[in-house]
């Protein structure tokens, strides 16, 4: 049984273009995995601490016969590959790579929580996730279309290379 799983990428060190465009490559050679789409790339202001470089974001759709939690572990050893260093909330970092949705379902456990529970609110997720699938729906937060609508468009620009 496959499932259709979101992958949320996001970068803002070491150049982050290349860190984001490496990632896509890394994701389609997942075990058990086929890459299925990649949005444009896009770039967003760092929320929280503003002190840092912009971001580079991209979202990818993935047919995956991995769990849910396996899929997460597979993401981890990118991100350590990428020589990501965990040092504090919302800190700079070379490679960020979440989980925003897996099929339809709703995942909430120490480790995983599923819809990306802050999704909706980020135009560097919901931007990308749109140009994969404009109709998708979100469980409890609604149609994708509407929550674009209310994000600022200047927050996340495409890039065109
Ligand atoms: P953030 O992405 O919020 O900036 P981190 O990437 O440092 O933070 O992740 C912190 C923890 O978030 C991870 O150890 C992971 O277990 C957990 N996590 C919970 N839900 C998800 C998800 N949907 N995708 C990825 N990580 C998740
Ligand atoms: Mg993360």
């Amino acid at each position: 049984m496959s499932a259709r799983a979101y992958i949320a990428i996001g970068s803002n060190l070491a150049e982050p273009l290349k860190q984001v465009i490496a990632a896509c490559d890394e994701i389609a050679n997942l075990p058990k995995s086929t890459l299925i789409q990649k949005s444009s790339l896009y770039v967003s202001k760092p929320l929280g601490y503003e002190d840092q470089p912009d971001f580079v974001n991209a979202v990818v759709l993935v047919k995956t016969e991995l769990s849910p939690h396996e899929l997460l572990s597979e993401l981890q050893s990118l991100e350590l590959l990428h020589e990501r260093v965990r040092s504090f909330a919302n800190a700079p970092r070379t490679l960020d790579l979440d989980i925003i949705l897996f099929e339809d379902l709703e995942i909430n456990d120490p480790k995983l929580v599923i819809p990306h529970p802050r999704m909706h609110e980020r135009a560097f997720v919901i931007f990308p996730l749109q140009e994969i699938n404009a109709n998708i729906s979100i469980p409890h937060i609604g149609d994708i279309a509407k929550i674009a609508k209310g994000l600022d468009p200047e927050s996340a620009k495409r890039i065109t290379l």
